[in-house]
């Protein structure tokens, strides 16, 4: 079984297009989305059909969807994610907006081996940046190997003999090596607004068979993307952020 993991993609299409591009030809047979299909970028509407059409055989909602499906009120976010909230609650077509509502929360359990959340499996709202936040959500993670999003940075740790550390996925070439008797957490980094630093669309395939993660990064667009948020008359620092992917 070959999963495409997608996360963050936060209404920007060009990037979507781009992973979906990238991942066509390598091959996978389901996909899974870890939340926060929207909010930020100008194109919700194109992006949860794209999302259908790919018929995700596990979704998670994140905190972006829960407020911009009216859920929740946006207390916790800044002004530039409230109005980008706001501007997706009025741009969502009805049926979109139903969609939206009706995403459950994480974390979900899609095989022996794999289970997804948006932020962590304890919390689906709480952030994992460092080995001290992996520690507490690898321990509580029901599955060899959890996914996650809602940092931004992709990012893996592995548990094994009791003691967890960050990986390096083989020495830089983007492959995490399953090893038996190990747990695994990893996040496949935004494929709509990376905060790593590296400002190409990311996302990963997990190939529970052959024992690997590929952790992939592609180019798109980001122009694009920039002309959109402009347009659509949302905030100027979003299509700022996308060019140097922070
Ligand atoms: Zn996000």
């Amino acid at each position: 079984m070959r999963y495409l993991v997608l996360t963050d993609i936060h209404a920007n299409l060009d990037a979507l297009e781009a992973c979906l591009a990238d991942a066509r030809p390598r091959g996978f047979d389901q996909t899974l989305v870890l939340g926060d299909v929207v909010g930020y970028g100008a194109q919700p509407n194109e992006v949860i059909d794209r999302v259908i059409g790919l018929k995700p055989v596990a979704i998670v909602r994140g905190n972006h969807d829960k407020v911009a499906a009216g859920l929740e009120h946006a207390e916790g976010f800044n002004a530039v994610a409230r109005n980008a909230a706001m501007w997706t609650l009025n741009a969502l077509t009805p049926e979109h907006l139903q969609w939206l509502q009706q995403l459950p929360p994480g974390p979900l359990a899609v095989d022996e081996s794999v289970e997804v959340c948006h932020g962590a499996p304890f919390d689906e709202d709480e952030y994992v940046f460092d080995e001290l936040d992996a520690t507490r959500a690898i321990a509580v993670a029901t599955r060899p190997i959890c996914l996650f999003g809602h940092t931004h940075h992709a990012i893996a740790f592995e548990l094994r003999d009791g003691g967890l550390a960050q990986i390096d996925p083989d020495g830089g070439s983007g492959i995490v090596r399953l090893r038996k008797g190990s747990k695994f957490l990893v996040n496949p980094g935004s494929v709509g607004q990376p905060r790593d630093g590296d400002p190409r669309a990311a996302y990963a395939i997990v190939d529970v068979d052959a024992g690997t993660i590929e952790m992939l990064r592609v180019e798109y667009p980001v122009a694009e993307a920039q002309r959109k948020i402009l347009a659509a008359g949302l905030p100027p620092s979003l299509a700022q952020r996308l060019a140097i992917g922070h």
